[in-house]
């Protein structure tokens, strides 16, 4: 019997082995797939078909893989497996730019932002950056194709998978090379630590084509030769490739065209297997012009004739027209990024705002409003009062020989309590502050004088018979409070005035007592 961990083991195992055996990961992956079927296990089959679209794409098979990828995006969807999305949009967007399909790689890898933005995917979030910065690079717009390449090098952050500040550093470099930047290209490149087996072979090529472009013949072949051996040992048909038509490059700039002439026609051969026409029009570009140099002129028009049929084939997807809508909808695509990023930004301000209001209206010892938090809460509570509110002043009796003889840090353990004890005696909508140094105010909703007095006389009570031994032996503490109404035609400060008069009274006549008077109070202005 199969179990799940089993099938995540092969996935685990394709996924591994896909950069460095290619036909091996794919047996994996069919089998993962196969073994997902029989005990209907979804997310292993969904892993399986992405594993084996992987391998296959490292072959070259792009149009082979697609299909599956395509499978795997539709039945993520359908059970809402976000994570799989987004490397399902991924792979398609990446299968469509190898064969020069840059509007679908667009619409996907435009998906694959979407996806991964919502579902908090940062590393796809990355990945789709470095492809539509691609997509730039492929129309010969570096210096937008840098921007963003420079964008997510600059987006990643510790934890993100490493290979993909890697894969941003490559992208930079290229984009560098590409406008004659050479030296800086090389700077970049000397960043590129943790590299995996693919990337290592990308680093090796990029810099064979900067050393060949400075006239450093030598350390240039140097260079291609470790790409080419990488890609080979991984079945890495489109590195391969590439690497050969580099290394024909090389030897027609040394003057060697019957090595040239080799190397080209083998980078020929496999790129026919591919169906990749960016490839195939540079590897027939140089074969017409070694046979030229060798007077072949028979060959070389051959080859220069198809370099235009190329040419005339990728126009197909470069047409200007497609071109400027590609444009276009690139052009959005950036203003939707950076409006993603402003709104991050402000959101985090926002938080930032929140905090720091948050920080000013509460007190730190006890957690409770302060004496601006109330007054702000109250604003609104005592605005919307039909029914009666009532005013507690509370004042803690004999607190500062509470403090003498404890010490201020329990003087602090025993304000923090009385705060969580008068919290805790209130109703929710009731407002609960520290007014300053060991007086409370309280803010009872819906409770006329009497009804408040209760209230008062609860938690008068609550503290008192709190086991207070639990902070310090011997420990003690009582309150003593004042209650007032709050009447229509009174404020704030004229309801706590009168609340505070009467906790003087309380406190005048014994202290550990609640004295509240039924009178109602007028607003102070007019008393
Ligand atoms: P009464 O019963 O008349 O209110 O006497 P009392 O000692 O409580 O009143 P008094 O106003 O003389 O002293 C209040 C003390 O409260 C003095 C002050 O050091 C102390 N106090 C004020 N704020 C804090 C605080 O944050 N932490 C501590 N530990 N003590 C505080
Ligand atoms: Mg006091
Ligand atoms: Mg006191």
């Amino acid at each position: 019997m199969t179990v799940p961990e089993e099938i995540d083991s092969l996935n685990q195992r394709a996924h591994t082995l896909y950069r460095e055996k290619s036909a091996e990961a794919q047996a994996l992956a069919e089998e993962a797939c196969a073994l997902s079927v029989r005990i209907g296990y979804r997310q292993g089959y969904l892993h399986g078909l992405i594993n084996h679209g992987r391998a296959l794409t490292l072959q070259g098979g792009y149009q082979e893989a697609i299909p599956l990828f395509a499978h795997a995006l539709s039945l993520a969807e359908e059970s809402k497996l976000s994570a799989i999305v987004a490397d399902a949009l991924q792979e398609i967007a990446r299968a469509h730019f190898a064969v020069a399909e840059y509007d679908e790689a667009l619409q996907y890898w435009s998906r694959c932002l979407d996806v991964s933005h919502s579902a908090q995917a940062h590393d796809a979030w990355l990945r789709a950056l470095i492809g539509l910065g691609q997509i730039y690079n492929a129309h010969g717009d570096f210096t937008s194709a840098l921007a963003h390449h420079r964008w997510a090098l600059n987006s990643w952050k510790e934890g993100d998978d490493p290979t993909l500040y890697v894969a941003a550093a490559i992208n930079v470099g290229v984009d560098l090379y590409q406008q004659q930047r050479l030296d800086e290209a090389l700077e970049i490149l000397a960043q590129t630590r943790s590299a995996n087996s693919e990337q290592k072979a990308e680093i090796h090529s990029i810099l064979g084509l900067i050393h060949l472009a400075k006239g450093c013949m030598a350390q240039a072949e140097q260079e291609l030769r470790a790409a080419l051996d990488i890609n080979r040992a991984q079945g890495n048909a489109l590195g391969y490739a590439t690497n050969l038509l580099s290394l024909g490059r090389l030897a027609m700039a040394r003057g060697e065209y019957d090595a040239a002439q080799s190397l080209l026609e083998k980078a020929l051969e496999k790129a026919n297997t591919m169906g990749t026409p960016h490839l195939l029009l540079q590897i027939e570009l140089a074969l017409a012009e070694s046979h030229e140099a060798r007077s072949e002129w028979q060959q070389a028009l051959c080859h220069f004739k198809r370099y235009h049929e190329q040419q005339l084939l990728l126009s197909r997807h470069t047409s200007p027209h497609r071109i400027q809508a590609m444009e276009m909808q690139l052009e959005v695509e950036k203003a939707r990024m950076e409006n993603a990023q402003l709104r991050r930004k402000h959101a985090s301000e926002r938080q930032e705002r929140r905090r720091v209001e948050r920080m000013a209206s509460e007190d730190t010892l006890t957690g409770l409003l302060n004496r601006r938090g109330m007054e702000l809460s109250a604003d609104s509570l005592l605005a919307l009062a039909n029914d009666p509110v009532c005013a507690l002043m509370i004042d803690v009796d004999h607190f500062k020989a509470t403090n003498d003889t404890w010490g201020h840090e329990i003087g602090d353990k025993v304000l923090r309590q009385i705060g969580a004890l008068l919290k805790s005696g209130c109703r929710q909508g009731d407002l609960v502050a520290r007014w300053g140094g060991e007086e409370f105010a309280v803010l009872l909703q819906n409770r006329d004088g009497a009804q408040g007095a209760e209230v008062a006389e609860r938690l008068r009570r609550l503290v008192q018979e709190w086991t207070w031994e639990r902070i310090a032996p011997g420990l003690a503490a009582t309150i003593s409070v004042g209650v007032a109404q709050y009447h229509v035609d009174s404020d704030l400060a004229g309801v706590i005035q009168c609340a505070d008069e009467k906790l003087y009274e309380a406190k005048r006549t014994g202290r550990n007592k609640v004295v509240f008077r039924e009178a109602v109070h007028h607003r102070v202005a007019m008393s």
